[in-house]
């Protein structure tokens, strides 16, 4: 089948709508504007994936934040995690005594977020904490605890708000499950 050239064409469902995802992170940001009051905050996106959740969650966060990015990469192809982390894109900054906010799309297995913990706390971060837009309780294998869990998803393939399929369906405004057919082939 491939791609359709409107990406509605290639969703099944709607598994988060945009206003609960709206809902969901604008409690989240309330809840981080209290735990890190009187505290300096550094926040990081792990891009691409997290894009969408990042600016959902800074324009509701009240706090002043300083911002950052990583790209980390995992997937081997398209579907499945390769099971090794590349780091793509590393901060330019020393991150000594400071508290980290790492924002994320999904935690399947834990190994992007457990690789990513190590590598923060051995630069001496202060404190590194996870907010996870999605988590996939059954897939994980390495232990990681994201305070912060936006959704708790079941064990499927998932699209929009940032995540992609082939670097394509970004731009899905809510949190979808692709046709099987999208897959069929590859
Ligand atoms: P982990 O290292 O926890 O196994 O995988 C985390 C990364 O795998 C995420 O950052 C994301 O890029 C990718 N991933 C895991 N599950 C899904 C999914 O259902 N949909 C998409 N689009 N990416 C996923």
């Amino acid at each position: 089948m491939g791609l359709s050239e409107y990406y509605k064409d290639d969703i099944e469902r709607v598994l988060i709508s945009q206003t609960d995802l709206n809902n969901r992170i604008g409690e989240i940001a309330m809840q981080l504007d209290k735990d890190y009051k009187g505290k300096n905050l550094l926040v990081i996106g792990i891009l691409k994936g997290a894009i969408f959740t990042i600016t959902n969650l800074l324009e509701k966060m009240q706090k002043n934040v300083d911002l950052d990015f990583m790209t980390l990469s995992s997937y081997g192809d398209k579907v499945r995690s390769s099971g090794s982390i590349k780091l793509v894109m590393d901060l330019d900054r020393n991150v000594e005594n400071t508290n980290i906010l790492i924002v994320e799309d999904i935690i399947d297995t834990g190994l992007t977020m457990k690789w990513l913990l190590d590598y923060l706390y051995k630069k001496k971060a202060a404190s590194v904490e996870i907010f996870t837009l999605l988590e996939k309780k059954e897939g994980h294998k390495h232990f990681v605890n994201p305070k912060y869990v936006g959704f708790q998803i079941p064990n499927e393939f998932v699209v929009g708000f940032g995540l992609d399929y082939g670097q394509y369906y970004r731009n899905v405004p809510y949190i979808g499950v692709l046709k099987e057919g999208v897959y069929k082939g590859e």
